[in-house]
């Protein structure tokens, strides 16, 4: 491996461009391009193979509802062959098995095609020189001699030597486990490398830049970089779950246990005192088993899950952790950045003041007019002290707003950043970072002096002795009160250049002056901010930029009320622990502040019982977003590695979209309990209706061919088609669900127990009445008649379940494909009753008309039931 990339690191930039046949200022021409996409493929870390279809069926079979499905046709085969009963049993439940897995194989299909579409709107980006021309593509096209350009924040696409750099560092933690940023140079190195982390003048592909900026040139691409050579098959679909499945599931798995508990005692119960044989109790055993399972709601849960990923794509809001749908919902705290989320980026300089002068409003200068000389003067150096470049149609203007607000203001004056920098060519500079605040470019003066221009907070510049600070503050802050962005701007002249060009050089900064930008709230983040309120949620400001900007733009979106404040990052260094928890709920706007300060933000509201949205961009913010319960990235202006920490990406980056998700966010949750509410209550009354008939020494009333037809057929298909259940209109009216909030509190567990009571009354009434009531027993006519009513009843009453209006409001419109699934499932329950050959099979027996009236009505009974108890509890919304 050392020489391996010795090969490059020995080798001069210039010997890199030979060896490559690329250019160094121009990289590849676009025939080299496609040859070379040819020859090496894409720059893609292959991924393992997905498991093949027999693995997918055998991964389905391998839980306990199916084990418990696969006894069942095991002994009903068993008995066909050893009995006289015949296989009849045996076919129909396997044929259920099979339908079962392949309703799951299908819907998981569609949630893993769902989320892999997403793969794509989070394809990550380079900028490439290619042909001499500046381009932004798919990291993935890129080819062994590209020329790249990377700053602090990218992912380093592919393996690369440095050909030039400024302030260069990598954290290359996931490949060397060196958990500090190594420096990195472009010079040539003598001497082998010891390992990987020595290569100082390499990049390696998945390490993270995390200062400074630099041009190289691609050495190696997709599995032939170091992380390919590492990476075992990447498996990209890792199923995870969320804290509702992992309940859901240990809520089946403990119907499971009760389900065996169950058989065992009814196979007792059975042949100890009602004579029955032992294989066929062993059969009502297990038809207790199937009847206590809801077997389709792990599917029901990843589908609904999927749906809310995609609908929130929809919004805007990409998902990248699964799990993030669920807690969305239920988070109580968002902390926002101001600028870009809350804000729309579009940084217009209104007002500068060049030191010494009035106040200038940009407005009431014509483009047209000539400047005074200091004005020319100061437009100069900031242009200087720059990297926004302009295009000619607009179009992809390429930089920082702020900083394309400067270049946009010189453009209005006929000035461009290139012209300023013929006179003053820059000789080095120390770049912005959100934890200094400032920025330090140097240039040669045309008389042969230099000049260190300093751009930035005005708190974060030392100005010298002779600057009038009172002055500069008033103006300052009067900027301030505006809700303007204000950036202060400062230089010091040097006879000769100082050997080492950092701030520490500068010693006595003089007052350039000070600019005023503009950067209005995003219309929907008003209304934005109320919904949150309204759904129990503090949104909290946190920003980098002076308290009085801030306060000023939180006033006016309505994050800063009375009897709320706002401090400074410093103000907060101030506060320990305690007097930072005693304070945490008033404080809403968090100035000045740095990357690290967001971590204890987070975790201060975390102690508080709070869960957290943070929301984040930069590179040092990936420690925050990871540490948030929800961690929130920016689409357009992150940095790779924000996104790569991030739970979802803002596609648009605005704070709207966020109330958006948590509004998915609680419809998933919501659809999902209400999933377990038309399932689990069946399940319930099944168990009940068992056991108390074999009890009573009545036999199974129902087969376990019927009792399956009723949980996957019945209610099994519609059930899918509540994870599509629309928002409720009340959605964002209620407070968020606690973490431990068990998921039978707020009602469910009410209704459910109402619903199982319906059943088991309602069933049982309905067997005795057909077996002993209108015939001298004939339990075929009760098994029928309970069959039918448990069956078409429990597929009605989805109705009043899913939705908590009125069940005459939308309920029957809103949801089509909903509809069409239970006229699908009622056309099989009828065929089944009345077509004969499938009537032997499932045991049903025919009904003279009084009994089919008797059926008729009583399917009716549970949707009025459940209607009227969700009247009673008065929580009916409203649309
Ligand atoms: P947020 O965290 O809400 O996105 P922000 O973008 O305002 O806040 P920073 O980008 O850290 O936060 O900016 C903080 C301060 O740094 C600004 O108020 C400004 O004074 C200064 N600043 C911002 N951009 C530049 C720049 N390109 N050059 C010099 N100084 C800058």
């Amino acid at each position: 491996m050392k020489n391996d990339v010795h090969k490059f690191t020995k080798l001069k930039p210039t010997e890199v461009e030979k060896y490559f046949e690329t250019s160094c200022i121009k990289g590849l021409t676009a025939d080299s391009v496609t040859k070379r996409r040819e020859k090496y493929g894409d720059n893609e870390l292959v991924e393992a193979k997905k498991p093949n279809l027999l693995m997918q069926i055998i991964h389905h079979l391998d839980d306990i509802t199916s084990l418990i499905l696969l006894f069942a046709v095991a002994l009903s085969a068993y008995l066909a062959l050893t009995t006289d009963s015949d296989w009849t049993k045996a076919i129909v439940i396997g044929a259920i098995v099979i339908l079962n897995v392949g309703i799951a194989l299908f819907q998981e299909h569609s949630a893993e095609k769902a989320l892999s579409a997403l793969k794509s709107m989070t394809q990550q980006t380079v900028t490439v020189i290619r042909a001499g021309e500046k381009q932004v593509i798919p990291t993935n096209e890129l080819v062994p001699g590209d020329l790249i350009s990377l700053e602090s924040g990218d992912i380093v696409p592919a393996d690369s030597r440095i050909i030039k750099s400024t302030s260069l560092s990598a954290d290359e933690a996931i490949l060397t486990g060196e958990s500090l940023p190594i420096e990195k140079t472009a010079n040539a190195m003598d001497v082998a490398p010891e390992s990987l982390g020595d290569s100082k003048n390499m990049l390696f592909s998945g390490t993270a830049i995390t200062q400074g900026t630099a041009t190289a040139i691609v050495t190696a691409t997709g599995m032939q970089t170091e992380l390919g050579k590492i990476a075992t098959l990447l498996n990209t679909t890792q199923k995870q779950q969320t804290p509702l499945s992992k309940r859901l599931d240990s809520l089946t798995k403990r119907l499971s246990f009760v389900a065996v508990l169950g058989g065992t005692a009814t196979i007792l119960i059975a042949t100890l005192f009602h004579q029955e044989t032992f294989t066929e109790s062993l059969m009502f055993g297990v038809s207790l088993a199937i009847a206590a399972v809801p077997e389709t709601l792990p599917v029901i849960v990843t589908l609904s899950m999927a749906h809310g990923v995609q609908k929130m794509a929809k919004k805007k809001a990409i998902i990248r952790q699964v799990s993030a749908v669920e807690t969305i919902g239920n988070v109580n705290v968002i902390a926002s950045d101001k600028t870009g989320t809350l804000t729309q980026n579009k940084m217009t300089i209104t007002k500068y003041w060049p030191e010494n002068k009035n106040v200038r409003t940009v407005e009431k200068i014509k483009g047209s007019e000539k400047l005074a000389k200091e004005d020319k003067q100061f437009l100069t150096y900031l242009g200087l002290s720059t990297n926004a470049e302009l295009t000619t149609n607009g179009k992809a203007d390429i930089g920082d707003p702020t900083e394309l607000a400067i270049v946009h203001l010189l453009a209005r004056f006929k000035m461009t950043r290139a012209e300023c920098e013929k006179s003053y060519p820059r000789i080095a500079e120390d770049p912005f970072d959100s934890d200094k605040k400032t920025m330090t470019t140097w240039h040669k003066r045309p008389d042969g002096k230099y000049v260190a221009i300093i751009k930035g907070a005005i708190d974060r510049i030392p100005f010298g002795k002779s600057v009038e600070k009172n002055k500069l503050y008033d103006i300052h802050d009067q900027f301030a009160a505006e809700a303007l962005r204000v950036l202060a701007a400062g230089f010091q002249v040097f006879d000769s250049l100082p050997a080492e060009r950092n701030d520490d050089a500068l010693t006595d900064i003089q007052l350039l002056g000070l600019i005023g930008i503009i950067d209005p709230p995003r219309p929907e983040v008003i209304p934005a901010i109320k919904a949150a309120q309204k759904g129990g949620i503090a949104t909290v400001m946190i920003t980098g930029d002076h308290l009085e900007t801030a306060k000023a733009i939180a006033q006016e979106i309505g994050i800063l009320k009375a009897g709320k404040i706002a401090i400074t990052g410093q103000q907060l260094n101030e506060l320990d622990d305690e007097e930072f928890a005693a304070k945490i709920d008033s404080i809403r706007v968090y100035a000045r502040t740095s990357p690290a300060d967001k971590i204890r933000i987070v975790k201060a509201w975390q102690s508080h019982g709070a869960i957290v949205a943070m929301t984040g961009d930069g590179v040092n913010d990936a420690p925050a977003l990871k540490a948030a319960n929800v961690g929130i990235a920016m689409g357009i202006t992150g940095t790779e590695v924000s996104k790569n920490a991030a739970d979802m990406v803002l596609a648009d980056d605005n704070f709207a979209t966020i109330i958006e998700a948590v509004k998915q966010g609680r419809t998933v949750y919501e659809n999902i309990l209400k999933a377990v509410e038309f399932l689990v209550s069946v399940n319930f009354a099944q168990i009940f209706t068992m056991v108390g008939a074999i009890a009573m020494g009545w036999g199974a009333p129902m087969t376990p061919e019927q009792l399956l037809i009723v949980n996957v057929l019945a209610d099994g298909i519609p059930g899918f088609f509540l994870s599509r259940e629309i928002a409720e209109p009340g959605i964002m009216n209620f407070s968020p669900i606690k973490k431990d909030t068990s998921i039978w509190s707020r009602g469910l567990g009410k209704r459910v127990a109402v619903r199982s009571a319906t059943y088991i009354i309602l069933i049982l009434a309905i067997y005795v009445l057909g077996r002993f009531g209108l015939n001298n027993n004939l339990p075929e006519i009760g098994t029928t008649m309970l069959f039918l009513v448990l069956a078409i009843g429990s597929m009605l009453d989805i109705y009043p379940i899913k939705t908590r209006q009125s069940i005459t409001k939308h309920a029957y419109t809103n949801n089509p494909a909903l509809n069409k699934s239970l006229i699908f499932t009622l056309l099989g329950i009828v065929i089944i009753a009345l077509f004969q050959p499938l009537a032997t099979l499932f045991s049903i027996a025919a009904l003279n008309l009084t009994e089919w009236v008797i059926v008729i009505v009583a399917i009716f009974i549970p949707t009025i039931v459940i209607e009227l108890y969700k009247r009673s509890q008065g929580k009916i919304a409203k649309s």
